[in-house]
């Protein structure tokens, strides 16, 4: 199996939610629903010096964010009713089989990335699925193809981690030591910080709890 996964450029990232809407209008959600979340993320402060002039800690910088399609996903793992499955072409991970999902929520509460929802009028869960229709028809997911800064890649994991070989696995709001295998490559801007950070906070909360 190649796995396959994200690559996202925060130092590209406007936070214009591009992503989120494309996807949102791919996958004809509902309202109380979206795949990709993008997180504001800031924090800091002017602070007054000794001789009277001000400087400032200040940082901001945004996260697009959907599934990870991890190599150890916590969500397949532990599902009670084995309704989650890792696709053998793409290592896609899909949720919510239709005929044996009961909608309990366990995807939900043990995924580090906080990524799958129940959806409250199917009670199945539901999350991102890697495009794995325009994938096999040997195109982009609608997130990486809408994206207008083009801070979006889409591909082999490993030929993205070659890529990029400065990039990470994980900025800020993502939870620090995860052990499953993230399939998301991140370069940093100079405002990142790393997973598990406390300075800065989620300036759009409100926003990314809709799911
Ligand atoms: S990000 Fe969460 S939902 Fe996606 S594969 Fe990993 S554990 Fe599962
Ligand atoms: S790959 Fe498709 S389903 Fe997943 S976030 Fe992108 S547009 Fe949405
Ligand atoms: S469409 Fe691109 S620039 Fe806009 S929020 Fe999504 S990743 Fe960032």
């Amino acid at each position: 199996m190649t796995q396959y996964g994200f690559y996202f450029d925060s130092t590209r990232c406007t936070g214009c939610k591009t992503c989120t809407l494309a996807c949102k209008d791919k996958k004809d959600l509902p309202t109380n629903l979206v795949y990709r979340k993008v997180f504001d993320y800031e924090g800091g402060m002017w602070e007054q010096g000794a001789n009277g002039t001000y400087q400032t800690t200040a940082f901001m910088y945004h996260l697009s964010l959907a599934c990870n399609h991890c190599e150890n996903p916590a969500c397949l793992e532990n599902c009670p009713t084995g309704s989650i499955s890792k696709d053998e072409a793409t290592g896609a991970v899909i949720s919510g089989a239709e005929e044996t999902c009961i909608g309990c929520g366990t995807c939900v509460q043990v995924c580090p990335y906080g990524v799958p929802a129940v959806n409250p009028d199917t009670e199945k869960s539901v999350k991102c699925d890697m495009c794995i229709d325009l994938v096999a028809a040997g195109k982009q997911p609608i997130c990486v193809e809408s994206c207008p800064l083009r801070a979006l890649e889409f591909g082999p994991v490993e030929e993205l981690r070659a890529a990029h070989p400065d990039a990470v696995d994980g900025i800020a709001p993502m939870p620090a030591g995860t052990e499953t295998v993230p399939a998301i490559v991140i370069a940093t801007c100079p405002a990142a910080k790393m997973p598990g950070d406390t300075e800065g906070f989620v300036a759009n909360e409100w926003e990314v709890a809709a799911n």
